[in-house]
């Protein structure tokens, strides 16, 4: 955010270093159900960058200390491979995944109906296999998907992008050197189906203008990820059914 570069990041014609328009989101690939395991999964690809999330529970919450008797508890583990990032990240928690673990927590909270399992935690593992900026909104949207593949029941899904600045344009979904070396950076999630906001920080600087532009761009973006999310989760029941016709 904060680095300096002499790379143009936006050129004259608007066109990005991966060749995006400024409103443009990077490819997005998403799979319900790819682990057998685990009572819910999801694998998602956008851009470069590649994330697996399981899911557990609701299951009783063994430490009793972390009961609560209203409702169920999101634990969210957000973990960035060693191998996800160029230099060879250190392995194991630090201060940025628990920080980003929590902010996922709290926006599946708004939406999970937590208090339909009093007592229980459920367990959302979210590995990033391959980071190129972005990577809380990918586990984010993955994680939504794998609860509702484990059948937990939720108000809605939860899509989330980001909107941005670099170059001093205003960008969509920014990759890892807009990112670097860009003005702004803004993750948002949101409830498609109120257009509640669970998500929302923002990493530099934008006048109240751009930010409102920037926002307008990631809520579409952020309902065309549902219709993704909606659309792999009806691939894996449909597949189910006629695996289990056959
Ligand atoms: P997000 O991935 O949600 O955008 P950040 O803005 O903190 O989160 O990180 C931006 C990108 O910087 C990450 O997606 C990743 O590519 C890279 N990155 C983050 N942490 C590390 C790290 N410890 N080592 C190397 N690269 C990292």
């Amino acid at each position: 955010m904060s680095g300096h570069t002499d790379m143009v990041l936006v050129n004259e014609e608007g066109i990005r270093i991966d060749g995006r328009k400024t409103d443009e989101k990077r490819n997005i690939k998403i799979e319900a159900g790819v682990l057998k395991n685990a009572d819910g999964s999801c694998y998602l690809e956008i851009g470069k960058n590649k994330v697996l999330c399981a899911v557990y529970g609701p299951r009783e919450c063994r430490m009793r200390h972390l009961q609560d008797p209203t409702k169920a508890i999101i634990t969210v583990k957000y973990n960035m491979e060693t191998y996800s990032v160029s230099d060879r990240k250190r392995p194991g928690t630090d201060r940025r995944s628990v920080e980003i673990s929590k902010l996922i927590s709290e926006a599946l909270s708004a939406v999970v109906m937590t208090e339909l399992y009093p007592r229980t935690t459920i367990d959302v593992y979210i590995e990033i296999l391959q980071a190129n900026a972005g990577t809380r909104c990918a586990g984010l949207t993955a994680a939504s998907v794998a609860l509702a593949d484990a059948g937990i029941p939720m108000r809605d899904i939860v899509p989330a992008i980001a909107c941005g600045k670099a170059d001093g344009k205003v960008l969509l979904d920014l990759n890892k050197e807009e990112d670097n070396f860009g003005q702004a950076d803004v993750p948002i999630a949101i409830v498609p189906s109120t257009d509640e906001i669970v998500l929302l920080q923002m990493d530099g600087n934008m006048t109240r203008e751009e930010l409102e532009y920037g926002l307008d761009m990631a809520f579409k973006a952020a309902h065309e990820v549902a219709d993704l999310q909606k659309d792999a989760l009806l691939r894996k029941y449909t597949n189910k059914k006629k695996e289990a016709s056959e």
